[in-house]
């Protein structure tokens, strides 16, 4: 039990021992308490007030729990305040409350810790310690002459009234911190606080950090906005008259109402838009596309076919036919152009590459007096290159006809949709189909493009169309078109329109003066057999431009005036020929036939070979070989049966060889059946063992029990046998007539062998034994008196047996 002591009342301070404290005492009691105080040993009572508005409380408003505290110094103020500064001493609890005149006394006990379990206290110090080191990580750091004593503790007490001091604030919880006498149970609560503590400034880090970020980007946009304005403002306010300027193109663009709507409605939105957002880009094309697009704009049609007449023949070299056509076409457009009908089909140029089909579609708009646009379809495979993508794509753009209709600037242009053939080949349904509603003209009136978003005319458009075989397009396509075909040229051909068009072209695209580059006639064939092999002029045209640029560069190093081309300066130029001409006629073998095809690009050599070797019977066929080409093997083989007998072949060849057929050139052609009697030839070769005629090619379409039927493509098969160094051809017998669409000069320098049956194809293609022979073409009647084209009758020729084959020497 201690002495009486003068008691210092505390609004908001509770005071732990060790603690000092500086306090400015200004209530009557308190100063006399202090005065009290330092009358006697300098000791006090301090207490804080359970409720802080009451300004003299009474023993109830009080702790019981308080601190006995030394004083370490005091000075009188001004005003009769007194500063103290305090030092805490121990706990205590106040047991009676006695009044005195102007101040409270009061008798108090101090309260005695208990000890506590050392190695319990160890554990707790340091782990109290560790929370205090990252409680100063995760708040900043605490004082550091207290993270020394703190790092130093070994009294629990002492540390935890040290970190009570620091860290508590709250009146409330320091006086509970202060009656807790037990220094182990003090400092597990310390602990919780801490890490309670440590928990929430992770937190508000974390919530910090994500403030500032916000805060920093919006300024950063903010700031570059300001300047983006203010950069706008020193241009001269372009970007307050851009949308007026915007409303104002619309209205002059002479669209349609609802069109002309919609794109106000555009420039408006954007408008509202921050100026360099994705959005506002996207905008910006569209309003970039719709404006750029033709409305109104026409050329006046100048349907003059004379004209027209003209300029196909001053561009154009040969093709009769086809002029004709074009010019009936036209004839046709003008009247139903006058008569308002709009039923009209549309041309379609199929051929192989460079033989003048997009050319012609050039000299047919000019003849017509109209802007030309060439789009090119090879590879399209998705509906969205047609009609465009729609705009929440990135990157979104017009399709290709909008982009054409762009690019022609008038509503009536002649609009060449090239290749419409390579259109579908890996997706046939959709690009056909958006195709379709193209080229019909109750659908093209209101074309829909994703991209534009609103119908758009393209009546008046003339569509042409090019494509380099008829076969993978989609039927209702076809049915849509009027098709002119255009054979591949001739070497004569191809000469002619080297010489009178393709070289004075390049002379003049090469800055070169045209009499002074001459090619002799030798020369020209050389460059046409040894370089070129094709169906069209298209590489011949890209020979000559090299040679003209060979030249200019001499011409302007001042090297040459030299400018006629002999054979050997074409080899300076150009390099060893490419293509030796007689390559693929060659010595006679046993199981390899000739074949002859057209495929996308004019006629084609089409070998067949076939091995046979001791097996079980199975017939394999490689290489490109279509559903069409496993019938002809099959009619093949049959043949092959059931001519066992006269040819001496083993007539169960069928269970005792595997035979293998191999079509080794890469193209496809656009005809299968015509394989047939080259299958079977090879196949009658390899089992007879007699080799086939290396000088030979051929092609017809065999049926199961050996006849053979005619085939397509007759004048672009003869070309390819003579363009490879073939003098001799096999060909069924009712193709004798298409023998007139040759030119002159391969009718000449060839021999062809018309035939009906499998069996005088056998004997004209394969060297037999005379025996072999007649064994085979006993069998059959002969074959005069069948009805032979006059001309061919004429012609008919007894060549080896007994007229039973039917040959005809060109004439
Ligand atoms: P395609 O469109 O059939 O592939 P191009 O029209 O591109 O062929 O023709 C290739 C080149 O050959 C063009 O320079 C073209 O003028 C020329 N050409 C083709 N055929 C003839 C011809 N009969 N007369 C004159 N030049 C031709």
């Amino acid at each position: 039990m201690q002495e009486r002591l003068p008691l210092l009342p505390l609004k908001n301070v509770v005071v732990f021992p060790r603690n000092v404290v500086t306090l400015l005492v200004g209530r009557p009691r308190s100063v006399r308490a202090v005065e009290q105080a330092l009358a006697g040993d300098g000791h006090l009572i301090v207490t804080a007030h359970r409720e802080v508005e009451i300004d003299e409380p009474g023993p109830d408003a009080l702790h019981q729990v308080g601190t006995l505290v030394a004083i370490v110094s005091s000075e009188r103020q001004v005003a009769g305040n007194v500063q103290v500064v305090l030092e805490g001493v121990c706990r205590v609890r106040i047991s009676d409350f006695i009044s005195n005149p102007g101040y409270y006394t009061v008798q108090s006990e101090i309260l005695e810790e208990p000890d506590a379990p050392e190695s319990e206290a160890r554990a707790l110090i340091a782990h109290v310690q560790n929370l205090a080191n990252r409680y100063g990580d995760a708040r900043g750091a605490l004082p550091v002459e207290v993270q020394d004593m703190v790092q130093r503790a070994s009294d629990p007490s002492h540390l935890a009234d040290l970190l009570a001091t620091q860290l508590l604030t709250d009146v409330a919880r320091r006086q509970a911190l202060l009656e807790i006498c037990d220094p182990l149970r003090r400092l597990e609560s310390v602990a919780v606080h801490l890490a309670a503590e440590i928990d929430v400034a992770v937190l508000e880090r974390r919530i910090k950090d994500r403030v500032r970020d916000q805060i920093d980007r919006n300024q950063r946009e903010y700031y570059l906005r300001e300047q983006l304005k203010a950069i706008h403002d020193e241009l001269g306010g372009e970007h307050g008259n851009e949308f007026d300027t915007l409303r104002a193109r619309v209205a002059q663009r002479g669209m349609p109402a609802a069109a002309a709507e919609r794109v106000t409605k555009e420039v408006s939105r954007l408008e509202r838009m921050p100026g360099v957002s994705a959005e506002a880009t996207v905008v910006r094309t569209y309003l970039d596309t719709v404006l750029a697009l033709p409305w109104h704009e026409r050329s006046e049609d100048q349907l003059d076919l004379l004209e027209a007449e003209r300029l196909l023949d001053a561009e154009h070299f040969g093709l009769k036919a086809v002029k004709e056509r074009i010019l009936d076409f036209l004839a046709v457009r003008k009247l139903t152009a006058e008569t308002g009908s709009t039923a009209t089909q549309i041309l379609c140029l199929v051929g192989p590459p460079g033989v003048g089909k997009t050319s012609l579609g050039q000299s047919v708009a000019e003849a017509m007096g109209r802007n030309f646009v060439r789009v090119s379809l090879g590879g399209v495979r998705d509906e969205a290159e047609i009609r465009g993508h729609r705009r929440t794509y990135i990157g979104s753009m017009p399709g290709r006809i909008i982009s054409a209709m762009k690019q022609a600037g008038s509503v009536n242009p002649v609009l060449l949709l090239d290749e419409i053939d390579k259109l579908s080949s890996d997706y046939r349904g959709d690009p056909a189909s958006a195709m379709l509603e193209v080229l019909d003209p109750e659908q093209n009136r209101s074309f829909s493009d994703h991209f534009l978003d609103m119908p758009y005319d393209l009546s008046q458009v003339l569509f042409l169309t090019t494509a380099n075989s008829m076969a993978p397009i989609p039927r209702p396509l076809r049915d849509r078109m009027e098709v002119i075909e255009i054979p591949g040229y001739t070497e004569e051909e191809k000469i002619e329109i080297g010489k009178r068009y393709l070289l004075p072209k390049q002379i003049a695209a090469h800055g070169l003066q045209e009499r002074s580059v001459t090619i002799p006639s030798r020369t020209w064939t050389t460059l046409v057999r040894e370089y070129t092999r094709e169906a069209g002029v298209r590489q011949l045209e890209r020979e000559l431009a090299a040679v003209c640029r060979r030249l200019a560069r001499d011409v302007v190093r001042g090297k040459t005036t030299r400018l006629r081309i002999s054979d050997a300066r074409l080899v300076e130029l150009l390099g060893p020929p490419r293509f030796s001409q007689d390559v693929y006629v060659g010595d006679d073998q046993i199981g390899l036939a000739m074949g002859l095809g057209v495929t996308e690009v004019g006629g084609e050599l089409l070998p067949v070979e076939v091995a046979t070797m001791i097996g079980k019977g199975t017939l394999t066929i490689t290489g490109k070989a279509g559903e069409v080409m496993q019938e002809s093997a099959h009619a093949a083989v049959s043949y092959a049966r059931s001519r066992a007998e006269q040819l001496q072949i083993d007539p169960d060849f069928q269970s005792r060889l595997d035979l293998h057929i191999h079509l080794p050139e890469g193209a496809t052609p656009k005809d299968g059946p015509s394989a047939g009697i080259t299958m079977a030839t090879a196949l009658i070769s390899a089992l007879t063992r007699r080799p086939v005629r290396g000088d030979t090619a051929m092609t017809g379409e065999i049926t199961l029990r050996g006849r053979v039927l005619s085939i397509g493509g007759f004048r672009e098969k003869a070309l390819a046998a003579h363009r490879h160094g073939f003098r001799r051809m096999i060909a069924p017998q009712e193709n004798a007539r298409d023998l007139s669409k040759l030119p002159p000069a391969v009718r000449k320098e060839m021999e062809f062998i018309f035939a009906s049956t499998m069996d005088q194809v056998i004997a004209a293609a394969i060297r037999l034994d005379d025996t072999l022979v007649d064994g085979l073409l006993g069998q059959i009647e002969p074959l005069v008196g069948t009805a032979l084209p006059e001309a061919v009758a004429a012609a008919h020729l007894q060549a080896g047996r007994g007229g039973d084959e039917a040959t005809a020497q060109g004439s």
